[in-house]
């Protein structure tokens, strides 16, 4: 039986389709019985939604790679060895 937080973490991969099918009926029957986290799924979606429709920005390639190592830099638990 599913909690919300277990809901909650496994957002993202319930909607790209990323889940098993036993842990995608869990969702579904959790869903069925909770506002919260129906409410939360919405948001979760409307989100992806509106960061899809955003044009992204024009940065080249190399500058790109450069803001990325900048980022991994200043935000360590960002890269996805750690912790
Ligand atoms: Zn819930």
């Amino acid at each position: 039986m599913l909690v919300c937080r277990d809901v909650t973490e496994m957002t993202t991969d319930y909607l790209d389709h990323a889940l098993p099918l036993g842990q995608r009926v869990a969702i579904r029957w959790h869903l069925a019985i909770c506002s919260f986290c129906r409410r939360h799924l919405r948001q979760v979606r409307a989100t992806i939604r509106l960061l899809g429709s955003m044009p992204r920005p024009d940065v080249a390639p190399e500058r790109e790679a450069v803001l990325l190592s900048e980022l991994h830099r200043v935000l360590p638990e960002s890269q996805p060895d750690s912790g």
